[in-house]
């Protein structure tokens, strides 16, 4: 492998490096985690032709292809483009936004999950691969079952009621794992797009390297936070 590879513009583009040298896998993302026809058999070609002829699902509703060898990633990668599979991405960004199905088939679902993600990605322009200081997790549950961990990540949106919704603002996982604090109101959907916008630009703007909105939180207080991210006055 050549020494001047950008591995972080790699990674950006979905293709991040393997433990195997020279390999690579490439994680896709979809909106709302919804792959069409069309999608899956591009992918399912892709994993024939330059994979291994499998696939792995990501716990962020993803597909990876591992096995991807550095010479072919142009190729997989314009034959991705060509079929529309979005790539998702890691490190310090927007990861792919986890949203389970909501109303929109789901008996328990009490709001429309899709539409606001849909609403975030093209109103907001916040979507997975957007660059912040660390990575950053969104995710968005239909009911109060919370099914896609809404405490666990930097914001977590969760049904409450049609049309309502309640936000966690500050949680995430990994190795010393945070709990989200809940926001003491409900809100309808243009106000959490609103909250959704300025927690994500205080972030991009106030947050460190390697440093989990958690972190931040608890470095400057959290009232400072709400204040300072004008979050006290949605
Ligand atoms: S969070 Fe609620 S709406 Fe979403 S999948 Fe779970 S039970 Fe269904």
């Amino acid at each position: 492998m050549a020494d001047n590879i950008d591995y972080d513009n790699l990674k950006k583009r979905g293709f991040l490096r393997q433990k195997q040298d020279g390999l690579f896998l490439f994680r896709t993302r979809m909106s709302s985690g919804i792959y069409k026809k069309e999608q899956l058999d591009k992918i399912s070609q892709i994993a024939q032709e330059f994979g291994q002829g499998f696939v792995h699902l990501t716990v962020r509703q993803g597909i990876e292809i591992p096995f991807i060898k550095f010479e072919n990633i142009s190729e997989v990668e314009a034959q991705l483009n060509s079929a529309q599979v979005k790539s998702g991405t890691s490190g310090a960004r927007v990861r792919a936004t986890t949203v389970c199905p909501g109303n929109n088939w789901c008996k328990f679902g009490l709001i429309n999950t899709f539409a606001l993600s849909d609403k975030m990605e093209k109103e907001l322009g916040i979507e997975c691969g957007l660059d912040l200081p660390s990575k950053f997790k969104i995710v968005i549950s239909g009911c109060p079952n919370c099914c896609t961990r809404v405490q666990q990540s930097e914001i977590g949106v969760h049904g409450v009621a049609a049309g309502n919704h309640a936000i966690y603002l500050g949680g995430c996982g990994g190795r010393v794992p945070h709990t989200g604090f809940k926001l003491n109101k409900v809100f309808n959907e243009n106000e959490v797009l609103q909250i959704i916008g300025k927690a994500v630009n205080f972030f991009k703007a106030n947050g460190k390297s390697k440093q989990r909105l958690a972190l931040l939180i608890e470095e400057i207080g959290k009232e400072k936070f709400l204040k300072d991210s004008g979050l006290d006055n949605v």
